[in-house]
């Protein structure tokens, strides 16, 4: 998958008087700090080319955990020198951190939303069962197994682990899960429906279409399930009377995800109190679905025919329609050809009633 290079990796870079790939792919953010100051740097001279920022090769670091298939720990030794080994204490701080920005965002309510990590054929970091995401500690992280069997950790683990286990045994690409309940997408997810598209190309891009997940009490393997299924060609799922879940390689690229998802869910409300988002064509779309394709994110190709850019009600249940398993329909509680149907007669009726 190519990497995204954000506003602060261009900063670093040119701190660094680094260069970036060619075929780097830049957030709207980051090109514009690096068009304006290109001038400066090599980019100028190699033709203008924005991902060209600078003369030295720079490396930006990895953030996925990669770990050696078929090697791991074994031993309650094994797995107590893994666990306290100084990458996991890492992958730790991390999400430490990101319940901190998560919970001063205002995306977890008393204990909601969890995170998790797998760094292993059948291993998974995550976080702990009641705490506050804002007041988590190194120490408080827990080790599970695929199945949610806890492996290590002072720390009950969450129980809605099981729905981000219900991902990665899925979705092998699916290495991180962060799940939040930030207010504007949670509304949606409330009502049982998902934002509009064709309205924000960031979104576009990041999320595609979101997934909706029927209802299940939360932390059972009966919820764990509804959400695995949709999460297989969902990057970003709403969770119909509960809350979000993303996923993506790496931890802080989940988290990026419900950070746009948000927005996106927020911004679509203002713009709904003034007259509506204006809709991009199919065209722009196609353009945007390109690019999402060329960053190796999940495929959505058979959820596109339902999600046409020039369709008129925005706010419908999401169309989850795939070609290529369509028992997925019923998982996420919608029909697809009942909806055309639906649609056309209404569509008719109007009519009718206008004559
Ligand atoms: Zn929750």
């Amino acid at each position: 998958m190519k990497r995204v290079y954000t506003a602060k990796d261009i900063d670093e870079i040119l701190r660094g008087g680094g260069t970036l790939p060619a075929d780097a792919i830049l957030t709207p953010q980051a090109r514009e700090i690096a068009a304006a100051r290109a001038g400066v740097t090599a980019a100028v001279s190699s033709g203008g080319r924005s991902a060209n920022v600078g003369a030295k090769e720079y490396k930006v670091p990895e953030k996925e955990y990669k770990w050696k298939p078929g090697g791991d720990p074994k031993t309650p030794q094994e797995l107590e020198k893994f666990f306290f080994s100084p990458e996991i204490e890492k992958l730790k701080a991390l999400i430490v951190d990101l319940g901190r920005r998560s919970y001063g965002k205002n995306y977890n309510d008393g204990n909601g939303g969890n995170f998790s990590v797998r760094v292993g054929d059948n291993l998974v970091l995550c976080t702990p069962t009641m705490i506050s995401k804002g007041s988590m500690s190194v120490a408080d992280m827990c080790l599970v197994d695929m199945d949610g069997n806890q492996l290590a950790g002072r720390r009950k683990r969450t129980s809605e682990v099981l729905a981000h286990l219900a991902i990665m045994k899925r979705q092998p690409m699916a290495k991180a899960c962060c799940h939040a309940h930030p207010p504007h997408a949670t509304a949606f997810a409330l009502a049982g429906k998902t934002p509009p598209r064709c309205v924000n190309p960031e979104t576009e891009i990041f999320i595609g279409q979101v997934g909706l997940a029927n209802y299940g009490t939360p932390g059972t393997q009966h919820m764990a399930n509804a959400v695995g299924e949709v999460g297989v060609d969902h990057d970003c799922v709403f969770m119909v009377n509960h809350g979000v879940m993303t996923w993506a390689s790496d931890i802080e690229t989940a988290f990026w995800k419900m950070e746009n998802v948000e927005a996106h869910c927020y911004t679509s409300m203002l713009a709904f109190q003034i007259g509506g988002p204006r809709k991009f064509s199919d065209g722009d779309a196609a353009e945007l679905l390109k690019i999402r394709k060329s960053m190796g994110m999940v495929d959505q190709a058979g959820l596109t025919e339902c999600t046409l850019c020039n369709g008129k009600d925005e706010f419908r249940p999401a169309c989850v329609c795939s070609a290529k398993s369509p028992e997925k329909t019923e998982g996420a509680g919608y029909d697809c050809d009942a909806e055309k149907i639906v649609a056309r007669i209404t569509q008719m009726v109007m009519s009718e009633l206008k004559k």
